[in-house]
């Protein structure tokens, strides 16, 4: 496996995604889903040139922090969010919480936020595949909850995020998609105060050309380029689930 290739292959399927729906490859954003992935690794990946990373857990974060300390990087957090977690996040300059879905959870990051004097950006991630195993607010719910995690003014909203369903039939895919670009287009029209929907988070290894096609900003792309992992990802994405 040769991470360079891996991301001249991915870069390259973005770009052919991007040129199939007339859009500019700019507007679309790679984030390396770096779980398991040791940080040799992921230097390969920084020393090609990408600075953008999603994590799935604190624990991760904290055991990569020192020995990627010293890359430009930008590191998101992109797994289930349990609320005693939060300081460590807040402690391991993350810029964005992909992954905010539940009021409690918002109240308590805003608490902390308060306390330390920071601001964070986040992204409110959806369950647009109905699915009872994955996180994310209900998408009939999402302006609602928009609405109320907008009143903490150091957490700033900056889109959406979401799973789609893991199916080879594309149609059935592209409709989670589609879905989240509707909610997104639902959220502007209520034009609430400390709200921004620039970004859609949308699209992995398996499905990014049909991201790109409904309007993802950021792919989070992880198998393409670091190969497949030893834990399931059910491991990651429904763990916990009663948080
Ligand atoms: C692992 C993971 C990805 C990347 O998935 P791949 O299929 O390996 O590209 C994207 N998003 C989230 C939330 C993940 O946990």
């Amino acid at each position: 496996m040769d991470i360079n290739n891996n991301i001249t292959a991915v870069v390259k399927r973005i770009e052919n995604a991007c040129l199939s729906c007339a859009r500019d490859p700019k507007e679309v954003k790679l984030l390396l889903a770096t779980k398991t992935v040791i940080p040799d690794k992921i230097k390969i990946a920084f020393e090609a040139g990408q600075t953008l990373i999603g994590e799935n857990k604190v624990q991760e974060i904290k055991s990569k922090f020192n020995e990627l300390a010293g890359f430009p990087h930008q590191k998101h957090f992109i797994g289930h969010l349990q609320t005693n977690k939060i300081k460590d996040i807040l402690n391991h300059n993350v810029t964005c919480i992909q992954s905010l879905d539940r009021l409690d959870l918002a109240e308590k990051l805003h608490q902390r936020l308060t306390f330390e004097k920071k601001e964070i950006d986040v992204l409110i991630q959806v369950n647009t595949s109905a699915e009872e195993s994955k996180f994310g607010i209900n998408p009939e719910d999402t302006v609602e909850f928009i609405k109320q995690v907008s009143l903490f003014e150091n957490i700033h909203i900056k889109g959406l995020m979401t799973i789609g369903l893991f199916s080879a039939e594309t149609e059935k895919v592209r409709k989670c998609f589609r879905l989240l670009k509707q909610l997104q287009q639902e959220t502007i029209l209520q034009n609430i105060p400390n709200v921004k929907m620039n970004e859609l988070s949308m699209g992995m290894s398996g499905d990014l050309e049909t991201a790109i096609e409904e309007g993802a900003t950021i792919v989070r792309v992880g198998t393409a380029i670091f190969g497949h992992r030893t834990y399931s990802d059910s491991y990651y994405w429904n763990e916990n689930k009663r948080n």
